[in-house]
């Protein structure tokens, strides 16, 4: 059996909203902060507006959790209606909320056309991350990943994927989270394969919403286009790579997308993404019983960590109903650990969280992202 709609391609799926070819209100949400002035401009320009109505409106977009034009009260009513006439401000309804006995709460987001993204609020010590999706499932099929098994459904646009963020803000602020420090794209969907949509959407939390660009990280499964669109950004954003075999062979069995992407031409755009950036880049590594680890296997991934100074995450596999797997033991997560440690690679052995709400955004990975975050 093979996950649904398997396409193993980097391609980028079409998005059914393009929003440049839009002919209805603009999303605030899907403008970049220069875009968003410019179009705020012109609008205020045309109805001898003066020009300090742009700032006030970016204030309300940025600064606050205002969820409609209507409720942006120092506008004149006219405006109001003028903006809302022009604009958008829309936001995902929350399906569900789920929240953990260790803190960490799972947001399913019901988007206008009633898809469902799931969104998951990590705290630790000092910092609260929000991991984020960029698709409507995925195309990319791996086989350890609840979301990989269902399938594609559609793009997310620049303003979904950053809603999720302005929705998530709101409500750690109502419920005494404090302020989000980080951003992870490690939700549902691979966003190198939607970067259409995350690009702006990066842009727009680095440079709207002030999120510093290394506390934002960009999760793949290894589209080396995508990385290298993301190594020739001028920001730091942070990158990560679902790893989870050191070698082809084995990896192609998880993630077809190395049939296309094999590991020597992957590292070859880690390492340029490294040296380019002098970034580390973490690697993801779910620990499979009997699948993937191997004793054997520990020397390759510390031969292919310290090659491009990565640091490892071992993660232990969380089961899921498609596959009859379970996790490594942790005798031998410890053997992988001891072994990249005494090869002199930085690694942690993650712990999961928000198990009892299945917060692990499909991929398994949401307990690796405390240590990426930092
Ligand atoms: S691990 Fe990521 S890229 Fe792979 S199927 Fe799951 S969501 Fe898609």
């Amino acid at each position: 059996m093979t996950p649904a709609s398997t396409r193993s391609s980097d391609s980028e799926p079409s998005h059914p909203r393009d929003a440049s070819a839009s002919t209805g209100p603009v999303h605030l949400l899907e403008l970049t902060p220069e875009e968003l002035s410019a179009r705020l401009s012109r609008h205020f320009e045309a109805r001898r507006q003066p020009e300090f109505r742009v700032d006030q409106v970016r204030k309300w977009v940025y600064e606050s959790s205002v969820s409609s034009i209507g409720e942006m009260s120092n506008l004149p009513l006219t405006e109001r209606e003028a903006l809302a006439a022009a604009f958008r401000l829309a936001e995902p309804e929350a399906a569900t909320v789920s929240r953990s006995k260790d803190g960490t709460v799972k947001h399913l987001w019901r988007l206008e056309d009633g898809k469902v993204v799931e969104s998951v609020l990590i705290p630790a010590e000092s910092r609260l991350t929000l991991c984020i999706s960029s698709q409507a499932g995925c195309a990319m099929g791996c086989t350890f990943c609840a979301t990989g098994w269902s399938g594609f459904s559609r793009q997310l646009s620049a303003a979904e994927i950053v809603a999720q963020y302005r929705a998530s803000r709101r409500w750690a602020e109502e419920h005494d989270y404090g302020s989000i420090t980080n951003v992870v794209y490690m939700g549902m969907g691979e966003p190198l394969s939607n970067r259409k949509a995350v690009h702006p959407s990066l842009t727009i939390l680095n440079r709207g919403f002030g999120l510093g660009a290394r506390r934002i990280t960009v999760s793949t499964v290894g589209v080396v286009p995508g990385i290298a669109e993301l190594a020739a950004r001028p920001e730091q954003f942070e990158l990560a790579l679902s790893l989870h075999a050191p070698e082809s062979e084995l990896r192609r069995t998880l993630i077809p997308l190395e049939k296309r992407h094999p590991l020597p031409e992957l590292m070859e755009a880690i390492r340029a993404f490294r040296e380019g950036k002098g970034r580390r880049v973490t690697f993801e590594y779910t620990m499979i019983r009997g699948i993937n680890d191997a004793p054997r296997l520990a020397p390759m991934l510390a031969d292919l960590a310290r090659d491009v100074q990565a640091f490892v995450n071992l993660i232990p596999f969380n089961p899921i109903p498609y596959q009859d797997w379970r996790p490594s033991t942790p005798d031998r997560v410890d053997h992988f650990r001891r072994a990249l440690e005494e090869a002199g690679v930085s690694v942690a052995v993650r712990a999961p969280r928000g198990q009892d709400i299945d917060a692990a955004c499909g991929q398994l990975r949401a307990n690796a992202l405390v240590q990426i975050a930092k």
